[in-house]
């Protein structure tokens, strides 16, 4: 069931002054999430992600398109009805947004006293969330005295407490340092898994949304320009942007300056094999080879895995009589892609060396 139904969105800002442009923060958006999906939502700076999720929390209204949230319609609602839809919408931010004069029980006893939840069953639900996030210990301190990564947790206990059905991360985990974002994403898996919130991340970290999300959505000046499943997305991106955002990740195809330091020491035939199926193994296309009396070194790659599912480009240099080489790449060529590998321009070690 659609949880989230964002038809043909879009926002445009009036210009900031006299005689400016108009901005268009998001532009003919379509996007749906399913109950019990974590998905992604990837982009630079001034993508539009943020203005997207304003939009989802009703906290903006949009200039054209529907949004509904659990099959209400969000953008005709009085503020009334909104305040109840939006009580069903957790966020958390990349500053955390606690309150500093409150401890750590009382940043989550906060949405339970709007809510007007009676004390008594104030106090069982905030332990039982601070058990979940692991902060038990902390109930008394004040927000101040924690870490990054422990303050995301008050904020994810937080944005908890009211039950919501959906889950808003809004680069939740870009001010944390990489071992203390792995234990939010943990943290945001298991919201997911034990708890069945719906989760919309947004972020610019590729490592993220790799890690945690089932499908991924690209945006680029307030356009979605690539959607998929995360393995799909990462395996075979299409568009140039997502192309980019991928090979921050994956950088296991040899740019000019790698093929350089690579002829400098490797002679043979250079060619690059791409794994994207679960199909065919490695161990299918290395088999060939030996058949074939091709010998072969592993010069350059990674294999990635998102998802449980493997992919990634294995850079091989092949040694052998031409023929047999032409030969068994005939075979390969059956089972994965393969690309020879372009030769440097002449000057590129100069270049390198200057
Ligand atoms: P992202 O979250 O991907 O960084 P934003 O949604 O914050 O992108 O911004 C998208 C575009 O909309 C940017 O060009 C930004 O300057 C503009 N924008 C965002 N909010 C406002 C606003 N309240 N008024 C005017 N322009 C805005």
């Amino acid at each position: 069931m659609a949880l989230i139904e964002i038809e043909g969105v879009t926002k445009t800002y009036p210009p900031a002054r006299r005689g400016g442009q108009p901005v268009t923060a998001v532009d003919d958006v379509s996007l749906t999430v399913e109950k019990g999906e974590i998905v992604g939502v990837v982009g630079y700076s001034g993508a539009g992600k943020s203005t997207l999720v304003r939009l989802v929390n009703a906290l903006e209204p949009a200039t054209s398109g529907t949004i509904r949230v659990d099959g209400v319609e969000v953008t005709s609602l009085s503020e009334r009805r909104l305040q109840k839809v939006r009580l069903g919408i957790g966020m958390i931010f990349q500053q955390f947004n606690l309150f500093h004069s409150r401890t750590v029980y009382g940043n989550v006893a906060y949405p339970l006293t709007v809510a007007g939840v009676p004390r008594a069953e104030q106090h069982r639900r905030i332990e039982e969330l601070l058990s979940f996030v692991g902060l038990s210990e902390k109930a008394h301190q004040y927000s101040e005295q924690l870490s990054g990564g422990q303050k995301q947790r008050v904020a994810i206990a937080r944005a908890l407490a009211t039950d919501p059905a959906i889950l808003l991360a809004d680069e939740a985990t870009s001010a944390l340092d990489p071992e203390t974002t792995a234990d939010v994403v943990a943290l945001l898996r298991r919201v997911n898994e034990e708890l069945g919130v719906t989760i919309l991340v947004i972020t610019h970290e590729m490592e993220v949304v790799k890690s945690i999300a089932d499908r991924v959505v690209v945006m680029e000046q307030g356009r979605v320009v690539e959607a998929g499943s995360a393995f799909d997305v990462f395996a075979r991106p299409s568009h140039p942007a997502t192309q980019r955002f991928v090979r921050t990740l994956v950088d296991d195809v040899p740019d000019a300056r790698a093929v350089a330091h690579l002829r400098a020491r490797h002679t043979g035939r250079l060619v690059t094999l791409s794994f994207r199926d679960d199909a065919v193994s490695q161990s299918q296309v290395f088999a060939e080879l030996v058949r074939q009396g091709v010998e072969f070194e592993l010069i350059f790659g990674g294999i990635e895995d998102v998802q449980g599912r493997a992919f990634g480009h294995l850079t091989l240099e092949l040694r052998g009589d031409d023929e047999a080489v032409e030969a068994a790449l005939r075979e390969v060529r059956e089972l994965v892609p393969v690309t020879d590998v372009p030769e440097p321009p002449a000057d590129a070690d100069e270049r390198e060396a200057v």
